[in-house]
């Protein structure tokens, strides 16, 4: 599934974007444990239409944070390596959040119960060609980010390239001490304590929606509760911005601030101009690490709650300045007065 930044840096690099997530991904409503599996038999069928030597690379991410921050099995990236092996196609991982990624297999996968985090990190890590991160999600630290490479050859490439856009290679645009940080960071996110209880916290705000009957996607994904905005305005349509409706009342009822996940972050075609019309429509709640008390998500469950109460009146938004990329960063809306119903 794409993510927002990636595929556009895919795009202006000049590469089509191609969805080959499992179908369960774009159901808000399947139980399904690994939602973030890629659909082997979609991936296949796609390397025989366009060609192995047409394919730059398998942009993975664990966790899918647009399918509701859904893990990858360790079962699925073994054999996504069997079939790149071979047809000689590489993949990338995108470890963001790899370490929430972890704790799900741990939790669900047969034979993870007894292996530590770390082991699992590793062993998810050993079947790619390469990782990259933005370290202010699962390592905990305020800004940053880094590149792994197996190849020799690539990383020299890259190595040279931080230096035209970056800084030197030693420090690549960062400060010595949030390298400093960024090394505290890695080593706390995969103590078993610290996951347990960020995953928990996740959790405990998704079971007190569920329990008052407001629709989220399930299961409880690793960094966020995505509220499904489809079903939590049935009577809006998705040209008036759904998602970015419930977001703007929660703000006005409580200041949370949530982020459109649906039509306005799907962006349009670059060639029809159209806009894509993505099948979820979310609203995410993504949860910062070590900041927030229980107490604080009743707070946040207790304003969605009243959004919902007040859920008929909705009436939807109307887009008045749309950034050419990536316009749901800076995206301005107005509401829809009901005359113009
Ligand atoms: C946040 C995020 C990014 C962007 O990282 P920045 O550090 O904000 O530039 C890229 N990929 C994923 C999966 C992310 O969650």
């Amino acid at each position: 599934m794409y993510f927002t930044t990636t595929r556009l840096h895919q795009e202006l690099a000049g590469g089509i974007f191609v969805d080959v997530i499992i179908d369960e991904a774009h159901d808000p409503l399947s139980q399904y444990p690994f939602k973030g599996d890629v659909d082997l038999d979609k991936l296949a069928t796609l390397i025989k239409q366009v060609g192995p030597e047409q394919i730059a690379y398998i942009s993975l991410a664990g966790t899918v944070n647009m399918a509701g921050g859904q893990p990858v099995s360790m079962a699925n990236v073994r054999a996504l390596r069997a079939l790149c092996d071979h047809y000689g196609i590489r993949i990338f991982l995108d470890a963001t959040r790899l370490v929430e990624n972890a704790f799900f297999i741990k939790e669900r996968e047969p034979g993870y119960a007894e292996h530590s985090i770390a082991a699992i990190v590793r062993e998810f890590c050993s079947y790619t060609d390469g990782a990259w991160m933005s370290a202010k999600k699962d390592a905990l630290v305020n800004i940053g980010g880094w590149l792994a490479v197996n190849d020799e050859q690539l990383a020299d490439e890259a190595r040279n390239l931080v230096v035209v856009y970056e800084g030197l290679h030693t420090y690549g645009g960062m400060a010595g001490r949030d390298m400093e940080a960024l090394a505290v960071g890695i080593e706390e996110s995969l103590q078993e304590d610290y996951i347990r209880a960020r995953i928990g916290q996740v959790r405990y705000l998704g079971e007190l929606l569920l329990d008052w009957g407001i629709p989220i996607v399930v299961p409880v994904g690793g960094h966020a509760i995505f509220l499904d905005a489809r079903r939590f305005y049935p009577h809006l349509p998705q040209d008036l911005f759904p998602a970015q409706t419930l977001a703007a009342e929660l703000y006005l009822d409580s200041g949370v601030r949530a982020m459109e996940r649906g039509i306005a972050s799907a962006g349009r075609d670059p060639k029809t101009g159209q806009h894509y019309y993505p099948k979820l429509e979310l609203t995410r709640l993504a949860i910062p690490r070590r900041v927030y008390t229980q107490a604080h998500m009743d707070v946040v469950a207790e304003s969605v709650k009243a959004v919902y109460d007040q859920r008929a009146h909705a009436r939807g938004l109307r887009m008045v300045y749309e950034p050419r990329y990536l316009r749901f960063f800076q995206a301005r809306f107005e509401p829809i007065a009901d005359k113009n119903l």
